[in-house]
């Protein structure tokens, strides 16, 4: 038997405002984003956004129902519309905030087991590393791929 262990290298920052120019206007897409969460349920407002190759920034929120299952998350929402309106173009990166009970979460909001599966088959259809930023009112993490955050992804596409 031999111990093996992963060791996930990412950036921390202590505000938007350290943040290179790009990664602070998604950050704030992304803020933008919880505007548009429908959370009756979990009172708890998640904004996404994604900037493309190309530039382009899509946005996201979580969206709940009644039938908890028929709801989605922010991050699905805003990956799944960049990838079915713009298929050809990578998503380059994705920014995740949350909002709770009045104000943006201190600490940054970890995407769902669901959602990083789903980012590393975006990231993999692309073929491009697709960085990954998350985003509290106090600390910012921002991980150079999507492997960071979901070691051993599951795939069947090889
Ligand atoms: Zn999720």
């Amino acid at each position: 038997m031999e111990q093996k262990f992963f060791t996930i290298k990412f950036d921390e920052y202590s505000s938007a405002d350290e943040l290179p120019a790009e990664d602070r206007e998604l950050v704030l897409a992304a803020r933008e984003a919880t505007g548009g969460s429908y959370a009756p349920f979990s009172k708890f407002n998640v904004g996404a956004a994604v900037r493309l190759a190309d530039g382009t920034v899509i946005k996201g929120a979580n969206q709940e129902n009644a039938a908890f299952p028929s709801g989605l998350c922010a991050e699905r929402v805003a990956m799944f519309y960049a990838n079915a309106s713009h298929p050809d173009v990578p998503v380059e990166t994705l920014a995740v905030t949350a909002f709770q009970n009045g104000d943006f979460c201190s600490e940054p909001a970890a995407p769902c087991g669901a959602c990083r599966q789903v980012m590393a088959e975006v990231q993999k259809r692309s073929g491009k590393k697709m960085r990954v930023i998350l985003a509290g009112k106090d600390r910012i993490y921002v991980f150079p791929s999507v492997d960071s955050i979901l070691p051993l992804i599951f795939n069947n596409l090889d």
